[in-house]
């Protein structure tokens, strides 16, 4: 190869500088599909941006030859731009964490009803606040506060943004300036900063606390009464328990004296099943009915934990306390929106046939997959990843437990199937393996899973059939 003096290269470069088309020639000719999908804005950015970058590239020396059409590589580049920018933050993930509930993934899945129900709601008017029967202005609670009742048993029933804005709505409207007894084994923190000291504190209440981490006796909560006491508390232990020499009081004996103080009880259930879990195998959570009936004034709880609903907090209970959280100014400002109506009342309608609901609501179905289902599509996922991942790893087919997650049932584990993918030299694989889960995160529908145990462990349980043959499709696309 001869050598090429400084001034020849310097005139190449000119010539291939010369070649680059002017944005506007582009934006009048090739880049008219962009400017149709995009708008002409973004996509005269986009050009100047692509032809600036070519320019740099061929004063750092790149070379094309001379049939080397630049206008398409310019709106190539532009395309590819535009679309990496249009493409949404929020995205759809492939969930084989183990964890069903898992609130970082959103939580609960919705079932095709409600699905349908929000997208009527996105695009049409809908009588949110209107009674079709008179005519006049409505309240958006009486849509479907009939149907919580029936459900739960319960005088009342209001729904907020989340159910930490139920307990700060609750707390605000019965027991500002006062005081609220709550057990010290029942002070949680539930991930993502709701601590219940904290949420006390914002709604100017006073927590008067009693007893000891692993024991609280009822003459705790009776000698802590006074005149300045609002409300007698339990919180359910989310996301933790407390084993051994232990002692809660049951939530009937708490209200039974709540009441013959005349104070009200309340109760923060976090997740709130509405159903016994225990028909379906699943280990038993206290129902929300089961709490109403037990005394409890008032009940808190999630509408996207184990009801398998939109985010949302549902409170119940009496009427005349309902009554009184609904006139206090926060729910104005803790309420919900009608895509969460639209979505929570086809759930909860869901729970009226029960024999049909472990079929139909989404979170329950995940919750008792078959094992032998999900064996089967071990073996299948096994064979396809194995061959997508080649001889740097070893893929088997294992079975492994799942959690409910969101704080439910937070010992209790749910047998499950999945696939373990080990560094397959049998080294330590810590490095290898964190690049194997890199590249399942930068897949189109990035897949979570978790390391454990010096392997990266996918578990299998939410993969429905419906969506394995994407999975299955996109691993041909790893790249490590
Ligand atoms: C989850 C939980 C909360 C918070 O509910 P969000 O709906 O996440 O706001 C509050 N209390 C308990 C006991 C919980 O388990």
């Amino acid at each position: 190869m001869s050598e090429v003096s400084g001034n020849e290269t310097g005139k190449d470069v000119r010539a291939l500088l010369a070649r680059v088309p002017a944005v506007e020639r582009v934006l009048s000719s090739a880049a008219q599909p962009l400017i149709g999908e995009y708008g002409r804005t973004q996509v005269v950015d986009a050009i100047r941006m692509a032809a600036d970058a070519l320019r740099r590239e061929l004063l750092a020396g790149a070379s094309f030859d001379a049939s080397f059409n630049f206008e398409a590589k310019l709106v190539d580049d532009a395309a590819r731009s535009l679309a990496a920018r249009a493409r949404p933050h929020l995205r759809a993930v492939f969930n084989l964490t183990g964890t069903v509930l898992h609130t970082n993934l959103g939580r609960a899945l919705l079932p095709d009803e409600a699905v349908r129900a929000v997208i009527e709601a996105l695009t049409r008017p809908m009588n949110l606040e209107f009674d079709l029967a008179t005519g006049s202005r409505g309240d958006r609670d009486d849509l479907i506060d009939d149907l919580i009742c029936e459900l739960t048993g319960a005088e009342a029933a209001t729904v907020v943004n989340n159910n930490a804005a139920a307990v700060l709505l609750t707390l605000s409207a019965l027991a500002s300036k006062k005081e609220v007894v709550v057990s010290r084994g029942e002070l949680v923190e539930i991930g993502g900063a709701f601590r219940i000291p904290d949420i006390m504190s914002r709604a100017g209440a006073k927590l008067r606390e009693i007893g000891t981490t692993n024991r609280t006796h009822l003459k705790d909560y009776d000698e802590a009464i006074n005149a300045r006491t609002a409300l007698l508390m339990k919180v359910h232990c989310s996301n933790y328990a407390i084993e051994g020499f232990t002692k809660s009081v049951p939530v009937d004996e708490v209200a039974q004296l709540a009441h013959a103080r005349s104070l009200p009880m309340a109760v923060d259930l976090g997740s709130g099943t509405l159903v016994d879990l225990a028909q379906f195998g699943l280990p038993t959570e206290p129902t929300v009915r089961e709490t109403v009936e037990a005394g409890a004034d008032l009940v808190t709880f999630s509408g996207d934990k184990l009801l398998g609903g939109p985010q949302a907090g549902l409170i119940v209970g009496r009427a005349e306390l309902i009554r009184k959280i609904k006139k206090h100014p926060l729910k104005r400002a803790l309420r919900v929106g009608k895509l969460t109506l639209a979505a929570l009342e086809p759930v909860l309608q869901l729970y009226r046939a029960p024999e049909l609901l472990r079929e139909r609501l989404t979170t329950l179905r995940l919750l008792t997959r078959p094992a032998a289902d999900m064996q089967a599509q071990a073996a299948r996922v096994q064979a396809v990843l194995q061959r997508a991942l080649g001889d740097a790893y070893s893929v088997t087919a294992e079975p492994m437990m799942s959690q409910i997650g969101s704080g439910a049932l937070p010992v209790d584990q749910l047998p499950s199937f999945g696939v373990v993918i080990h560094n397959a030299a049998g080294k330590r694989g810590g490095r290898a393996l964190m690049k194997l889960e890199e590249a399942l995160r930068a897949l189109p529908r990035p897949v979570i899973g978790r390391i454990a145990d010096d392997a990266l462990r996918l578990d299998l349980r939410c993969l429905e059939a419906a969506d394995e043959p994407a999975f299955v499709a996109q691993c041909a696309e790893l790249r490590l």
